[in-house]
């Protein structure tokens, strides 16, 4: 059976005329018997990001060092997202003698990497409500002190490297959209303070008529505005990996190489094998860069991080958000219930609008995928309507002057795709060596948020894998991989 239009909601419409994707799902996705569904990284017919659209003259995206796959490697990273991408570079600073080999399913970098919305922004209060519940105000400050400190190394990376990334750095507007959520927020932003929290760096508004006047929406309630960046995150990571193949011969990138399963090595009992539909590459160390896919390949993490497509729109502005008055700022505009719309403008690039987040529509997509587990990896959906409606809702009712300025053909609402986000159950990463499974390494389950935390965390894995201890790496020890943590996770329904 060719399933051609899915339903999301009471739409149709997603997957592209030929999609394989149910006809094969059972290729990338399947249930356990715990009843958890995850995947391995669907290889046709995916949808194309913005990013990736953009660089596919890059022979990156199909490199392979050495025609035939390494038998043997010190370490195998599987995954070259950000994660994989920064592990590969701290282990090579600080192993250079030791061999290296990068695994990727598909094209370099084409998970959530290189599909998201292009966001680098730490949480600098908005959080710590939800994270001081969870975890305690100690470990909710320093989820927040991490992501300032990650924010602040990308940034530095890239000037000091000159990557050709568009990045952009300045005021990041995070709108109430209800007097309610405007009352929430003041309230989390106050508890945050009393606590603690550096907030000299964060411009409060309460008062709605300047808030609308500084964020350009009509029913702002409030506005708070810190520094964050945007950037191309595939433009990024794609610097980084070509630095580290310029490093020389102990490392090696193979794209198009899924790992199927990692398992002990008969001959050396201290040794794993990593088996691919190329081969198999014996070695001491695996780490696990999958994110949204580590369960697939390690058991362990069912239903610890969960698989979760995400929708994220191009959008070209009408002429009243074009030129001189094109959006200066990233937005969160934060609406009832938790949705949320992200919005990256790309003001210092090409003035396209990104339009990504929880908006309510992917609310609604997300019902829906509740009730088709088997799409969890599927990165071919495409115009999901509700989501794409979310947009053109907001932008036109909200947005001031939107709908004034007559449009033609190539603006407005363009295309949207899909990336799988890695959900973890408590909503904060694993990093660290896998329970019971020495050798094996893991930093994934970054949910929505990776680009605020890898920058941090890939180092930080690096470290313990040199020997440090957790406490001097410096990252918050809720992100640390523990069987405690695993085992409670497991029990409890959801967090
Ligand atoms: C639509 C969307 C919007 C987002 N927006 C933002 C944002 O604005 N800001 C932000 O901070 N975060 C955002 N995120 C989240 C962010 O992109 C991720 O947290 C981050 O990119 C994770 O990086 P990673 O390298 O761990 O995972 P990924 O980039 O997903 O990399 C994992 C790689 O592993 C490969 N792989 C998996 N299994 C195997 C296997 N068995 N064998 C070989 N290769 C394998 C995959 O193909 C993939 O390339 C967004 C995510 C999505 C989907």
């Amino acid at each position: 059976m060719v399933v051609r239009n899915v339903e999301a909601g009471s739409t149709v419409g997603i997957t592209t005329e030929k999609s394989d994707a149910v006809l094969s799902v059972d290729e990338y996705a399947s249930t356990g018997t715990d009843g958890h569904w995850t995947g391995f990284p669907k290889t046709s017919g995916q949808s194309l990001s913005y990013w990736l659209q953009g660089v596919r003259a890059d022979p990156l995206l199909d490199h392979r060092t050495t025609a035939a796959l390494p038998s043997y490697a010190d370490t195998v990273i599987i995954g070259s997202g950000i994660t994989g991408t920064l592990v590969a570079k701290h282990h090579l600073e600080a192993w250079p003698e030791k061999s290296v080999v990068v695994l990727e399913a598909r094209e370099f970098c084409s998970g959530a990497t290189g599909r998201n919305a292009g966001h680098c922004k730490p949480d600098q209060w908005r959080g710590f409500g939800k994270y001081e519940k969870r975890f305690g105000a100690e470990q909710a400050m320093k989820i927040l002190q991490n992501e300032q400190k990650t924010w602040e190394d990308l940034v530095k990376y890239v000037q000091d490297e000159k990557v050709d990334c568009d990045l952009w750095v300045g005021d990041t507007l995070d709108v109430p959209m209800t007097k309610e959520v405007a009352d929430m927020s003041k309230h989390v932003f106050e508890r945050y303070k009393v606590a603690g929290g550096k907030v000299d760096h964060i411009k409060v508004t309460l008062d709605p008529a300047e808030a609308a006047s500084i964020s350009r929406i009509k029913e702002a309630q409030a506005c708070f505005a810190w520094p964050a960046s945007t950037l191309q995150p595939w433009k990024l990571t794609a610097h980084i990996m070509r630095s580290n193949l310029s490093k020389g011969l102990n490392f090696n990138l193979q794209t198009y190489t899924a790992a199927r399963k990692v398992v002990r090595s008969e001959e050396n009992l201290d040794k794993w094998v990593v088996r691919t539909d190329r081969g198999n590459i014996e070695c001491t160390r695996v780490v696990h860069a999958t994110n949204a896919y580590s369960a697939a390949l390690e058991p362990s993490l069912r239903g610890l991080i969960r698989p979760t497509p995400h929708m994220c729109n191009k959008v070209i502005p009408p002429s009243t958000f074009a030129g001189s008055k094109a959006l200066q700022n990233s937005y969160g505009v934060l609406l009832p219930d938790g949705a949320l719309f992200s919005i990256n403008p790309r003001c210092t690039a090409d003035g396209i609008v990104l339009f990504g987040g929880s908006n309510p529509g992917q609310l609604k997509f997300d019902e829906w995928l509740a009730k088709h587990p088997e799409r969890c990896t599927d990165d071919s959906l495409s115009g999901i309507k509700e989501v794409t409606d979310a947009v053109k809702s907001f932008a036109e009712e909200q947005l001031e002057g939107w709908t004034e300025a007559a449009t033609g053909p190539g603006q407005l609402y363009d295309y949207s795709w899909s990336g799988i986000i890695g959900r973890s159950k408590d909503g904060v990463p694993f990093v660290g060596e896998l329970p019971g499974l020495p050798g094996q390494w893991v930093c994934a389950g970054h949910n929505g948020h990776g680009m605020a935390r890898v920058f941090t965390a890939a180092p930080g894995l690096v470290r313990l894998m040199a020997g440090e201890e957790w406490e001097e790496v410096g990252l918050p020890d809720v992100y640390r991989v523990t069987g405690e943590r695993m085992e409670r996770l497991k029990a409890v329904a959801n967090v």
